[in-house]
């Protein structure tokens, strides 16, 4: 089961919904490949959640770079904790390039599971069995502060 969350970008959205439909017919540059990679590994992944009985929205997937500079303030020159590394100009995140979404378990009562539930990391081990970049990963190996479990990347 997937569900979108409220806060997509539904220009972004359409966006790649156009996308899908034009690789249908071109063929697809690198760049899209790496896309249409992600898009075939999430269904894998909402295949593999559903069938252990584990439910996420995807709350983040698309950024523009303005998004992206304003997260990277976060924790920095405004008010919260570091949630990236990456400012969006001079290095760009994956999410600029549709390379990236990010997760939201839920609960009981569809209520968000934030922080290191156990979900995050099966769901993490199946992504990377997928040859998937998981987010979680980079805080187990000390590469990040921060454990950004809920990054799912191509
Ligand atoms: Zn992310």
């Amino acid at each position: 089961m997937l569900l979108i969350g409220r806060n997509v970008n539904k220009e972004a959205y359409l966006e790649n919904e156009y996308w899908i439909t034009v690789s249908k017919i071109k063929n697809p540059t690198t760049r899209l490949n790496k896309r249409k990679i992600l898009l075939i590994r999430l269904s894998y992944l909402t295949q593999y959640a559903e069938a252990i009985g584990v439910y996420f929205i995807i709350y983040d997937f698309f950024r523009t770079k303005e998004q992206q500079k304003s997260r990277y303030a976060k924790g920095r020159t405004e008010p919260g904790r570091i949630v990236t590394n990456v400012n969006g100009i001079t290095a760009r995140s994956k999410h600029q390039d549709w390379h990236a979404f990010d997760i939201l378990i839920l609960g009981p009562q569809n209520r968000s599971r934030w922080g290191a539930a156990a979900g995050y990391q099966v769901l993490g081990e199946f992504w990377e069995s997928l040859q998937g970049i998981w987010g979680g990963r980079w805080y187990i190996e000390g590469k990040t502060k921060f454990n950004d479990v809920y990054h799912f990347q191509a």
